[in-house]
Protein backbone atom coordinates (compact mmCIF):
# COMPACT_ATOMS: atom_id res chain seq x y z
CA UNK A 1 0.00 0.00 0.00
CA UNK A 2 1.54 3.66 -0.88
CA UNK A 3 0.13 6.54 0.82
CA UNK A 4 0.65 9.82 -0.97
CA UNK A 5 -0.56 13.51 -1.45
CA UNK A 6 -2.14 15.42 -4.93
CA UNK A 7 -3.44 18.31 -4.28
CA UNK A 8 -6.23 20.72 -6.40
CA UNK A 9 -7.55 24.17 -6.50
CA UNK A 10 -10.72 24.49 -4.09
CA UNK A 11 -13.59 23.57 -6.66
CA UNK A 12 -11.86 20.80 -8.74
CA UNK A 13 -13.44 17.33 -6.87
CA UNK A 14 -10.53 15.04 -8.37
CA UNK A 15 -12.11 12.36 -10.63
CA UNK A 16 -11.54 8.44 -9.97
CA UNK A 17 -9.88 8.90 -13.55
CA UNK A 18 -7.61 11.32 -12.08
CA UNK A 19 -6.95 9.33 -8.91
CA UNK A 20 -5.84 6.56 -11.03
CA UNK A 21 -3.59 7.89 -12.83
CA UNK A 22 -2.10 9.95 -9.56
CA UNK A 23 -1.61 6.44 -7.95
CA UNK A 24 -0.62 4.76 -11.20
CA UNK A 25 2.87 7.27 -10.71
CA UNK A 26 3.08 6.54 -6.42
CA UNK A 27 3.18 2.97 -7.23
CA UNK A 28 5.22 2.94 -10.68
CA UNK A 29 2.63 0.45 -12.25
CA UNK A 30 0.55 1.17 -15.37
CA UNK A 31 -3.07 2.62 -14.56
CA UNK A 32 -4.34 -0.46 -15.76
CA UNK A 33 -2.59 -2.31 -12.74
CA UNK A 34 -3.73 0.10 -9.90
CA UNK A 35 -6.53 -2.16 -7.87
CA UNK A 36 -7.81 0.66 -5.75
CA UNK A 37 -7.11 4.10 -4.71
CA UNK A 38 -9.16 5.75 -2.03
CA UNK A 39 -8.78 9.54 -0.55
CA UNK A 40 -8.17 9.45 3.46
CA UNK A 41 -8.00 12.80 4.45
CA UNK A 42 -8.79 16.37 2.63
CA UNK A 43 -7.22 19.68 4.08
CA UNK A 44 -7.49 23.17 2.48
CA UNK A 45 -4.23 24.80 2.27
CA UNK A 46 -4.64 28.83 2.00
CA UNK A 47 -0.88 29.57 2.32
CA UNK A 48 0.18 30.60 -0.95
CA UNK A 49 -2.65 29.54 -3.73
CA UNK A 50 -5.88 28.18 -2.65
CA UNK A 51 -5.80 24.29 -2.42
CA UNK A 52 -7.77 20.78 -0.90
CA UNK A 53 -4.45 18.40 -0.49
CA UNK A 54 -5.80 15.31 -0.36
CA UNK A 55 -3.70 12.23 1.23
CA UNK A 56 -4.74 8.91 -0.82
CA UNK A 57 -3.89 5.36 -0.32
CA UNK A 58 -3.69 3.23 -3.75
CA UNK A 59 -2.67 -0.40 -4.15
CA UNK A 60 -1.91 -2.72 -7.22
CA UNK A 61 -3.27 -5.72 -8.46
CA UNK A 62 -3.13 -8.13 -6.04
CA UNK A 63 -3.28 -6.69 -2.79
CA UNK A 64 -6.44 -4.74 -0.96
CA UNK A 65 -6.76 -1.45 1.53
CA UNK A 66 -7.78 -2.25 4.79
CA UNK A 67 -11.67 -2.00 5.31
CA UNK A 68 -13.40 -0.54 8.34
CA UNK A 69 -15.93 -2.50 9.15
CA UNK A 70 -18.83 -2.08 12.46
CA UNK A 71 -19.97 -4.62 14.18
CA UNK A 72 -23.50 -5.17 14.01
CA UNK A 73 -26.10 -4.14 16.66
CA UNK A 74 -27.76 -7.31 18.15
CA UNK A 75 -31.32 -7.94 19.30
CA UNK A 76 -30.58 -7.21 22.52
CA UNK A 77 -34.29 -7.79 23.72
CA UNK A 78 -34.40 -9.85 27.31
CA UNK A 79 -30.83 -9.19 27.68
CA UNK A 80 -28.94 -7.87 30.76
CA UNK A 81 -29.97 -4.05 30.85
CA UNK A 82 -27.35 -1.31 31.79
CA UNK A 83 -29.12 1.88 32.74
CA UNK A 84 -27.34 5.14 30.95
CA UNK A 85 -28.17 8.30 32.71
CA UNK A 86 -27.61 11.35 30.09
CA UNK A 87 -28.52 10.71 26.35
CA UNK A 88 -25.63 12.83 24.90
CA UNK A 89 -22.97 12.10 22.92
CA UNK A 90 -21.60 9.75 25.69
CA UNK A 91 -24.86 8.16 26.41
CA UNK A 92 -25.78 7.47 23.14
CA UNK A 93 -22.38 6.01 21.91
CA UNK A 94 -22.41 4.22 25.09
CA UNK A 95 -25.95 2.40 24.40
CA UNK A 96 -24.89 1.58 20.33
CA UNK A 97 -21.68 -0.07 21.72
CA UNK A 98 -24.02 -1.83 23.96
CA UNK A 99 -25.87 -3.27 21.38
CA UNK A 100 -22.96 -4.78 19.70
CA UNK A 101 -22.19 -6.34 23.08
CA UNK A 102 -25.43 -7.52 23.06
CA UNK A 103 -26.47 -5.42 26.33
CA UNK A 104 -29.93 -3.42 26.36
CA UNK A 105 -29.23 0.01 27.19
CA UNK A 106 -31.92 2.13 29.46
CA UNK A 107 -31.30 5.62 28.85
CA UNK A 108 -32.58 7.89 31.12
CA UNK A 109 -32.66 11.65 29.93
CA UNK A 110 -34.08 14.80 31.60
CA UNK A 111 -34.74 16.53 28.94
CA UNK A 112 -37.39 15.99 25.84
CA UNK A 113 -36.97 14.15 22.87
CA UNK A 114 -35.27 16.43 19.94
CA UNK A 115 -38.49 17.86 18.15
CA UNK A 116 -40.18 18.86 21.72
CA UNK A 117 -36.71 20.17 22.52
CA UNK A 118 -36.69 22.70 19.66
CA UNK A 119 -39.34 24.73 20.51
CA UNK A 120 -38.23 25.51 24.38
CA UNK A 121 -34.62 26.39 22.63
CA UNK A 122 -36.41 28.79 20.23
CA UNK A 123 -38.57 29.83 23.76
CA UNK A 124 -34.83 30.71 25.06
CA UNK A 125 -33.92 32.61 22.14
CA UNK A 126 -36.73 34.68 21.60
CA UNK A 127 -38.62 35.00 24.80
CA UNK A 128 -35.47 34.09 27.62
CA UNK A 129 -37.79 31.56 28.66
CA UNK A 130 -35.34 29.45 30.42
CA UNK A 131 -36.63 25.55 30.61
CA UNK A 132 -33.97 24.02 33.56
CA UNK A 133 -34.45 20.41 31.99
CA UNK A 134 -34.63 21.25 28.35
CA UNK A 135 -32.17 23.81 26.62
CA UNK A 136 -28.83 23.61 24.79
CA UNK A 137 -27.18 21.78 26.89
CA UNK A 138 -29.78 19.51 28.33
CA UNK A 139 -32.45 16.81 26.08
CA UNK A 140 -32.05 14.21 23.28
CA UNK A 141 -28.37 14.44 21.99
CA UNK A 142 -27.35 16.54 25.01
CA UNK A 143 -25.09 19.45 24.22
CA UNK A 144 -23.71 18.71 21.05
CA UNK A 145 -27.06 18.58 19.67
CA UNK A 146 -27.24 22.54 18.59
CA UNK A 147 -23.64 22.73 17.90
CA UNK A 148 -21.50 23.31 15.67
CA UNK A 149 -20.78 19.74 15.50
CA UNK A 150 -16.85 19.85 15.36
CA UNK A 151 -15.54 16.42 15.23
CA UNK A 152 -12.48 16.76 16.26
CA UNK A 153 -10.20 15.41 19.00
CA UNK A 154 -6.87 15.61 19.76
CA UNK A 155 -6.29 12.34 21.34
CA UNK A 156 -6.06 8.59 19.41
CA UNK A 157 -5.62 7.44 22.91
CA UNK A 158 -9.76 7.61 23.77
CA UNK A 159 -10.30 4.75 20.87
CA UNK A 160 -10.72 4.46 16.74
CA UNK A 161 -12.37 7.53 15.90
CA UNK A 162 -13.62 5.71 12.75
CA UNK A 163 -16.46 4.01 14.96
CA UNK A 164 -17.67 7.02 16.05
CA UNK A 165 -17.76 8.84 12.63
CA UNK A 166 -18.48 5.41 10.60
CA UNK A 167 -21.58 5.61 12.84
CA UNK A 168 -22.78 8.75 12.38
CA UNK A 169 -22.43 8.46 8.54
CA UNK A 170 -24.85 5.55 8.76
CA UNK A 171 -27.09 7.67 10.43
CA UNK A 172 -27.08 10.65 8.18
CA UNK A 173 -24.15 12.42 8.29
CA UNK A 174 -22.27 13.27 5.04
CA UNK A 175 -19.57 10.89 4.35
CA UNK A 176 -16.96 13.87 3.93
CA UNK A 177 -16.50 13.55 7.66
CA UNK A 178 -14.71 10.35 7.16
CA UNK A 179 -12.07 12.23 5.25
CA UNK A 180 -12.11 15.95 6.25
CA UNK A 181 -9.16 17.24 8.23
CA UNK A 182 -11.90 19.51 10.65
CA UNK A 183 -15.26 17.40 9.83
CA UNK A 184 -18.43 19.07 11.43
CA UNK A 185 -22.40 18.60 10.71
CA UNK A 186 -23.97 21.50 11.95
CA UNK A 187 -27.41 22.13 13.37
CA UNK A 188 -29.66 21.52 10.69
CA UNK A 189 -28.58 18.06 10.47
CA UNK A 190 -27.53 17.06 13.67
CA UNK A 191 -31.16 16.74 15.01
CA UNK A 192 -32.04 14.08 12.22
CA UNK A 193 -29.10 11.97 13.11
CA UNK A 194 -29.67 12.08 17.20
CA UNK A 195 -33.37 11.00 16.24
CA UNK A 196 -31.76 8.37 14.13
CA UNK A 197 -29.92 6.83 16.72
CA UNK A 198 -32.64 6.58 19.10
CA UNK A 199 -34.53 4.85 16.67
CA UNK A 200 -32.03 1.95 15.92
CA UNK A 201 -31.70 1.74 19.83
CA UNK A 202 -35.58 1.21 20.65
CA UNK A 203 -35.97 -1.21 17.09
CA UNK A 204 -32.84 -3.23 18.97
CA UNK A 205 -34.62 -3.80 22.05
CA UNK A 206 -33.23 -1.05 24.10
CA UNK A 207 -35.35 1.83 25.86
CA UNK A 208 -35.16 5.45 25.88
CA UNK A 209 -37.30 7.38 29.17
CA UNK A 210 -36.92 11.39 28.48
CA UNK A 211 -38.39 13.50 31.65
CA UNK A 212 -36.74 11.65 33.96
CA UNK A 213 -34.17 13.29 36.14
CA UNK A 214 -32.60 11.22 38.09
CA UNK A 215 -32.01 12.74 41.74
CA UNK A 216 -30.53 9.67 43.39
CA UNK A 217 -28.40 7.14 42.87
CA UNK A 218 -28.54 4.42 46.01
CA UNK A 219 -26.97 0.89 46.07
CA UNK A 220 -29.16 -1.91 46.25
CA UNK A 221 -28.91 -5.80 46.64
CA UNK A 222 -31.65 -8.20 47.27
CA UNK A 223 -29.86 -10.96 48.09
CA UNK A 224 -29.23 -12.92 45.03
CA UNK A 225 -27.51 -9.57 42.99
CA UNK A 226 -26.20 -5.67 43.99
CA UNK A 227 -26.31 -2.96 41.46
CA UNK A 228 -27.76 0.18 41.23
CA UNK A 229 -30.91 2.18 41.70
CA UNK A 230 -31.50 5.33 39.70
CA UNK A 231 -34.35 7.44 41.67
CA UNK A 232 -35.85 9.95 39.12
CA UNK A 233 -37.68 13.43 40.54
CA UNK A 234 -40.79 11.81 39.80
CA UNK A 235 -40.83 9.00 41.83
CA UNK A 236 -40.30 6.55 39.44
CA UNK A 237 -36.79 4.22 39.81
CA UNK A 238 -34.59 1.45 37.98
CA UNK A 239 -32.72 -0.62 38.67
CA UNK A 240 -29.65 -2.81 37.47
CA UNK A 241 -26.45 -3.95 38.21
CA UNK A 242 -24.33 -2.11 36.03
CA UNK A 243 -25.23 2.13 35.44
CA UNK A 244 -23.20 4.44 33.37
CA UNK A 245 -23.24 7.91 34.58
CA UNK A 246 -23.01 10.45 31.18
CA UNK A 247 -24.58 13.41 32.72
CA UNK A 248 -22.43 15.86 30.75
CA UNK A 249 -20.48 18.99 32.89
CA UNK A 250 -23.72 20.98 33.49
CA UNK A 251 -25.51 19.10 35.95
CA UNK A 252 -24.24 20.45 39.02
CA UNK A 253 -26.77 18.37 41.18
CA UNK A 254 -25.02 15.37 40.28
CA UNK A 255 -21.89 16.42 41.71
CA UNK A 256 -23.59 17.69 45.42
CA UNK A 257 -25.21 14.51 45.24
CA UNK A 258 -21.20 12.78 44.92
CA UNK A 259 -20.25 14.77 47.40
CA UNK A 260 -23.73 13.91 50.01
CA UNK A 261 -22.85 10.51 49.87
CA UNK A 262 -19.25 11.09 50.52
CA UNK A 263 -18.42 9.42 46.94
CA UNK A 264 -14.85 10.74 45.53
CA UNK A 265 -14.62 13.91 43.78
CA UNK A 266 -12.05 15.96 42.18
CA UNK A 267 -11.16 19.62 41.44
CA UNK A 268 -10.72 19.95 37.72
CA UNK A 269 -9.15 22.70 35.90
CA UNK A 270 -10.94 24.16 33.26
CA UNK A 271 -10.82 27.82 31.14
CA UNK A 272 -13.21 30.78 30.96
CA UNK A 273 -13.33 34.03 29.02
CA UNK A 274 -15.66 35.63 27.14
CA UNK A 275 -16.88 34.77 23.50
CA UNK A 276 -15.43 36.98 20.13
CA UNK A 277 -17.17 37.82 17.45
CA UNK A 278 -16.37 39.05 14.59
CA UNK A 279 -17.59 39.90 10.76
CA UNK A 280 -17.10 36.21 9.00
CA UNK A 281 -15.72 38.44 6.08
CA UNK A 282 -13.01 40.19 7.84
CA UNK A 283 -12.00 36.54 8.90
CA UNK A 284 -12.19 35.38 5.36
CA UNK A 285 -9.67 38.04 4.07
CA UNK A 286 -7.51 37.33 7.04
CA UNK A 287 -6.75 33.52 6.56
CA UNK A 288 -7.51 33.58 3.18
CA UNK A 289 -4.97 36.72 3.12
CA UNK A 290 -7.72 38.34 0.14
CA UNK A 291 -8.06 35.26 -2.03
CA UNK A 292 -11.90 34.83 -0.60
CA UNK A 293 -13.96 33.27 -3.49
CA UNK A 294 -17.82 32.07 -2.97
CA UNK A 295 -18.24 28.79 -2.47
CA UNK A 296 -14.77 28.02 -0.36
CA UNK A 297 -15.46 27.40 3.20
CA UNK A 298 -16.18 30.49 5.78
CA UNK A 299 -12.56 30.49 7.26
CA UNK A 300 -11.30 29.12 10.16
CA UNK A 301 -9.01 29.80 13.19
CA UNK A 302 -7.30 28.39 16.22
CA UNK A 303 -5.00 31.06 18.04
CA UNK A 304 -3.13 29.92 21.50
CA UNK A 305 -0.62 32.55 23.81
CA UNK A 306 0.94 31.97 26.62
CA UNK A 307 0.27 34.68 29.24
CA UNK A 308 1.65 34.51 32.98
CA UNK A 309 1.79 31.32 33.04
CA UNK A 310 -1.58 30.03 31.70
CA UNK A 311 -2.61 29.01 28.40
CA UNK A 312 -5.21 32.26 26.57
CA UNK A 313 -6.93 30.11 23.39
CA UNK A 314 -9.65 30.14 20.80
CA UNK A 315 -12.04 27.63 22.16
CA UNK A 316 -15.08 25.90 19.87
CA UNK A 317 -14.45 28.70 16.95
CA UNK A 318 -17.85 28.56 14.74
CA UNK A 319 -17.26 30.05 11.25
CA UNK A 320 -20.59 31.13 9.76
CA UNK A 321 -22.02 30.75 12.87
CA UNK A 322 -24.27 32.34 15.85
CA UNK A 323 -23.88 32.75 19.54
CA UNK A 324 -26.31 31.16 21.66
CA UNK A 325 -27.40 31.22 25.11
CA UNK A 326 -26.23 28.32 26.56
CA UNK A 327 -27.58 28.54 30.06
CA UNK A 328 -29.25 25.60 32.33
CA UNK A 329 -30.92 27.65 34.83
CA UNK A 330 -32.37 31.32 35.29
CA UNK A 331 -29.82 33.60 36.96
CA UNK A 332 -26.60 33.14 34.80
CA UNK A 333 -25.26 34.51 30.96
CA UNK A 334 -23.52 31.39 29.13
CA UNK A 335 -22.62 31.56 25.91
CA UNK A 336 -21.47 29.44 23.68
CA UNK A 337 -21.53 29.09 19.37
CA UNK A 338 -23.28 26.95 17.02
CA UNK A 339 -24.11 26.83 13.12
CA UNK A 340 -25.60 25.24 10.08
CA UNK A 341 -23.89 22.55 8.09
CA UNK A 342 -23.61 25.38 4.90
CA UNK A 343 -21.56 27.60 8.11
CA UNK A 344 -23.20 31.18 6.35
CA UNK A 345 -24.18 33.54 9.01
CA UNK A 346 -22.22 36.72 8.66
CA UNK A 347 -20.35 36.16 11.79
CA UNK A 348 -17.50 34.01 13.32
CA UNK A 349 -17.76 33.45 16.76
CA UNK A 350 -14.89 31.42 18.98
CA UNK A 351 -14.56 31.53 22.81
CA UNK A 352 -11.53 32.75 24.02
CA UNK A 353 -10.61 31.53 27.11
CA UNK A 354 -7.85 31.35 29.88
CA UNK A 355 -6.84 28.07 31.67
CA UNK A 356 -8.05 28.89 35.61
CA UNK A 357 -6.56 26.12 37.76
CA UNK A 358 -7.31 25.70 41.70
CA UNK A 359 -4.73 27.71 42.82
CA UNK A 360 -5.80 30.22 40.83
CA UNK A 361 -9.04 31.45 42.56
CA UNK A 362 -8.13 31.62 46.87
CA UNK A 363 -11.18 33.13 47.11
CA UNK A 364 -12.68 30.32 46.92
CA UNK A 365 -10.74 27.92 48.56
CA UNK A 366 -13.43 27.41 51.05
CA UNK A 367 -15.78 25.59 48.66
CA UNK A 368 -12.80 22.67 48.81
CA UNK A 369 -13.66 20.78 45.62
CA UNK A 370 -16.46 22.86 44.59
CA UNK A 371 -14.35 25.47 44.54
CA UNK A 372 -14.01 26.28 40.48
CA UNK A 373 -17.68 25.28 39.91
CA UNK A 374 -18.43 28.38 42.36
CA UNK A 375 -16.03 29.86 40.91
CA UNK A 376 -17.67 29.38 37.42
CA UNK A 377 -20.66 29.69 38.68
CA UNK A 378 -19.97 33.63 40.34
CA UNK A 379 -18.98 34.88 37.21
CA UNK A 380 -22.34 33.48 35.40
CA UNK A 381 -24.16 34.83 37.86
CA UNK A 382 -22.31 38.40 37.28
CA UNK A 383 -22.78 38.35 34.02
CA UNK A 384 -26.41 37.96 34.44
CA UNK A 385 -26.75 40.70 37.54
CA UNK A 386 -25.34 43.43 35.46
CA UNK A 387 -27.90 42.83 32.66
CA UNK A 388 -31.18 41.57 34.54
CA UNK A 389 -31.85 39.41 31.93
CA UNK A 390 -29.96 36.66 29.27
CA UNK A 391 -28.64 39.50 27.47
CA UNK A 392 -25.10 38.98 27.15
CA UNK A 393 -23.02 42.00 28.46
CA UNK A 394 -20.73 43.34 25.68
CA UNK A 395 -17.73 45.23 24.90
CA UNK A 396 -16.01 46.46 21.25
CA UNK A 397 -12.94 44.48 21.60
CA UNK A 398 -10.29 47.16 21.70
CA UNK A 399 -12.26 49.29 24.21
CA UNK A 400 -12.47 46.07 26.08
CA UNK A 401 -8.46 45.58 26.30
CA UNK A 402 -8.10 49.38 26.75
CA UNK A 403 -10.59 49.16 29.73
CA UNK A 404 -12.83 51.39 28.33
CA UNK A 405 -16.32 51.80 27.55
CA UNK A 406 -17.64 51.30 24.18
CA UNK A 407 -19.66 53.92 22.23
CA UNK A 408 -22.47 52.19 20.88
CA UNK A 409 -22.20 48.21 19.47
CA UNK A 410 -21.91 46.43 16.30
CA UNK A 411 -24.55 44.00 15.39
CA UNK A 412 -24.61 40.65 16.83
CA UNK A 413 -26.05 37.19 16.51
CA UNK A 414 -27.01 36.39 19.73
CA UNK A 415 -30.87 36.50 19.52
CA UNK A 416 -31.61 37.41 23.37
CA UNK A 417 -29.58 40.28 22.55
CA UNK A 418 -26.77 42.58 24.01
CA UNK A 419 -26.23 45.27 26.78
CA UNK A 420 -23.03 47.84 26.18
CA UNK A 421 -21.29 46.77 30.00
CA UNK A 422 -17.63 47.55 31.14
CA UNK A 423 -16.88 43.63 30.98
CA UNK A 424 -13.26 43.87 31.79
CA UNK A 425 -14.69 45.48 35.33
CA UNK A 426 -16.97 42.34 35.50
CA UNK A 427 -14.53 39.54 34.44
CA UNK A 428 -12.23 38.37 37.66
CA UNK A 429 -9.01 40.90 37.05
CA UNK A 430 -7.06 37.76 36.01
CA UNK A 431 -8.60 36.39 33.46
CA UNK A 432 -8.74 39.69 31.81
CA UNK A 433 -5.36 40.89 32.18
CA UNK A 434 -4.39 37.79 30.25
CA UNK A 435 -7.10 38.33 27.82
CA UNK A 436 -6.38 41.90 27.06
CA UNK A 437 -2.80 40.06 26.74
CA UNK A 438 -3.47 37.62 24.25
CA UNK A 439 -5.82 39.64 22.12
CA UNK A 440 -2.60 42.27 21.39
CA UNK A 441 -1.05 38.85 20.43
CA UNK A 442 -3.38 36.75 18.37
CA UNK A 443 -3.02 40.32 15.81
CA UNK A 444 0.43 39.38 15.53
CA UNK A 445 -0.74 36.20 14.19
CA UNK A 446 -3.90 37.50 12.59
CA UNK A 447 -3.28 40.55 11.26
CA UNK A 448 -6.25 42.26 11.33
CA UNK A 449 -8.03 40.47 14.37
CA UNK A 450 -7.68 43.01 17.16
CA UNK A 451 -10.50 45.75 15.64
CA UNK A 452 -13.12 47.60 17.01
CA UNK A 453 -15.52 45.80 14.79
CA UNK A 454 -15.56 42.73 16.78
CA UNK A 455 -16.99 42.40 19.77
CA UNK A 456 -16.38 40.33 22.97
CA UNK A 457 -19.43 39.14 25.18
CA UNK A 458 -19.79 37.53 28.50
CA UNK A 459 -19.02 35.11 29.58
CA UNK A 460 -17.73 31.51 27.65
CA UNK A 461 -17.73 29.68 31.23
CA UNK A 462 -18.89 25.97 30.10
CA UNK A 463 -15.41 25.14 28.30
CA UNK A 464 -15.42 21.73 30.41
CA UNK A 465 -16.27 20.40 33.31
CA UNK A 466 -14.76 22.19 37.08
CA UNK A 467 -14.97 18.44 38.56
CA UNK A 468 -13.40 15.43 38.18
CA UNK A 469 -15.28 11.87 39.18
CA UNK A 470 -11.88 9.84 39.16
CA UNK A 471 -12.48 6.11 38.11
CA UNK A 472 -9.96 2.94 38.73
CA UNK A 473 -8.39 2.90 35.03
CA UNK A 474 -8.47 -0.62 34.84
CA UNK A 475 -12.26 -0.99 35.66
CA UNK A 476 -13.28 1.77 34.63
CA UNK A 477 -15.54 2.34 37.60
CA UNK A 478 -16.13 5.41 40.07
CA UNK A 479 -13.47 4.59 42.63
CA UNK A 480 -14.76 1.86 45.29
CA UNK A 481 -18.10 2.17 43.42
CA UNK A 482 -18.33 -0.92 41.09
CA UNK A 483 -20.84 -1.13 38.56
CA UNK A 484 -20.89 2.59 38.43
CA UNK A 485 -19.74 4.13 35.63
CA UNK A 486 -18.74 7.78 35.29
CA UNK A 487 -18.32 8.75 31.57
CA UNK A 488 -17.72 11.83 29.33
CA UNK A 489 -17.68 15.35 29.79
CA UNK A 490 -19.69 15.55 33.33
CA UNK A 491 -16.88 12.92 34.47
CA UNK A 492 -14.27 14.96 33.16
CA UNK A 493 -12.80 12.78 31.20
CA UNK A 494 -13.50 14.25 27.24
CA UNK A 495 -14.65 17.62 26.11
CA UNK A 496 -16.35 17.75 22.77
CA UNK A 497 -18.59 15.97 21.06
CA UNK A 498 -16.05 12.91 19.76
CA UNK A 499 -14.30 12.57 22.79
CA UNK A 500 -16.94 12.23 24.62
CA UNK A 501 -18.31 9.90 22.41
CA UNK A 502 -15.12 7.45 22.49
CA UNK A 503 -15.45 8.02 26.15
CA UNK A 504 -18.88 6.35 26.31
CA UNK A 505 -17.63 3.70 24.11
CA UNK A 506 -14.89 2.90 26.31
CA UNK A 507 -17.12 2.62 28.72
CA UNK A 508 -20.22 0.43 27.74
CA UNK A 509 -16.85 -2.01 26.26
CA UNK A 510 -15.65 -1.95 29.93
CA UNK A 511 -19.05 -2.81 31.51
CA UNK A 512 -20.08 -5.49 28.78
CA UNK A 513 -16.63 -7.24 29.52
CA UNK A 514 -17.97 -8.17 33.11
CA UNK A 515 -20.16 -11.45 32.83
CA UNK A 516 -23.52 -10.81 32.60
CA UNK A 517 -25.71 -11.83 35.50
CA UNK A 518 -27.34 -15.06 35.58
C1 LIG B 1 -23.94 25.31 21.96
C2 LIG B 1 -22.86 24.27 22.06
C3 LIG B 1 -22.02 24.06 20.98
C4 LIG B 1 -21.04 23.08 21.02
N1 LIG B 1 -20.28 22.84 19.91
C5 LIG B 1 -19.44 21.80 19.89
C6 LIG B 1 -18.76 21.43 18.70
O1 LIG B 1 -18.93 22.03 17.64
N2 LIG B 1 -17.90 20.38 18.75
C7 LIG B 1 -17.67 19.67 19.90
O2 LIG B 1 -16.88 18.72 19.88
N3 LIG B 1 -18.29 20.01 21.05
C8 LIG B 1 -19.18 21.04 21.07
N4 LIG B 1 -19.84 21.34 22.21
C9 LIG B 1 -19.55 20.56 23.42
C10 LIG B 1 -20.18 19.17 23.32
O3 LIG B 1 -21.51 19.30 22.99
C11 LIG B 1 -19.99 18.41 24.60
O4 LIG B 1 -18.61 18.29 24.85
C12 LIG B 1 -20.60 17.01 24.54
O5 LIG B 1 -21.95 17.08 24.20
C13 LIG B 1 -20.43 16.29 25.87
O6 LIG B 1 -21.03 15.03 25.77
P1 LIG B 1 -21.58 14.25 27.04
O7 LIG B 1 -22.42 13.16 26.51
O8 LIG B 1 -20.46 13.92 27.95
O9 LIG B 1 -22.51 15.29 27.83
P2 LIG B 1 -23.75 16.13 27.35
O10 LIG B 1 -23.77 16.32 25.90
O11 LIG B 1 -23.77 17.34 28.22
O12 LIG B 1 -25.00 15.21 27.69
C14 LIG B 1 -25.43 14.98 28.99
C15 LIG B 1 -26.90 14.55 28.94
O13 LIG B 1 -27.28 14.12 30.23
C16 LIG B 1 -28.57 14.63 30.54
N5 LIG B 1 -28.64 14.72 32.01
C17 LIG B 1 -27.92 15.56 32.79
N6 LIG B 1 -28.21 15.33 34.09
C18 LIG B 1 -29.13 14.34 34.12
C19 LIG B 1 -29.82 13.69 35.16
N7 LIG B 1 -29.60 14.00 36.45
N8 LIG B 1 -30.74 12.72 34.85
C20 LIG B 1 -30.97 12.40 33.54
N9 LIG B 1 -30.32 13.00 32.51
C21 LIG B 1 -29.42 13.95 32.80
C22 LIG B 1 -28.61 15.97 29.84
O14 LIG B 1 -29.93 16.37 29.60
C23 LIG B 1 -27.83 15.69 28.57
O15 LIG B 1 -28.67 15.28 27.52
C24 LIG B 1 -20.85 22.33 22.21
C25 LIG B 1 -21.67 22.56 23.32
C26 LIG B 1 -22.67 23.52 23.25
C27 LIG B 1 -23.54 23.76 24.45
Amino acid sequence: MKEFDIAFPVRHEPSDEELRQAASRALGVKADRVAEARIVRRSLDARGEILYRYRVQAVARGEALEKFTLPEYRDVTGAEPVLVIGGGPAGMFAALRLLMEGRRPVILERGKDVHARKVDVAALNQKQQVNPESNYCFGEGGAGTFSDGKLYTRSSKRGDLREVLAQLVAFGAPERILVEAHPHIGSDVLPRIVERIRACIVAHGGAYHFGEHVTDIVPFSDGRSKGWKAVCEGGATYTARQLILATGHSSRDIYRMFERKGWPLEVKGFALGVRAEHPQSLINRIQYHGKFQPGMPAAEYALVEQVDGRGVFSFCMCPGGLLVPAVTAPGEVVLNGMSNSMRNSPWANAGIVCAVDPGDVPGFDRYGVFALLEFQQSVERAMYDFSGSLRAPAQRLVDFCRAKASQGLPRSSYQPGVVNAPLHELLPAPVFERLRVAFAAFDRKMHGYYTNDALVLGTESRTSSPVRIPRDPETMCAIGLEGLYPCGEGAGYAGGITSSALDGILVAAAAAAVSPAR
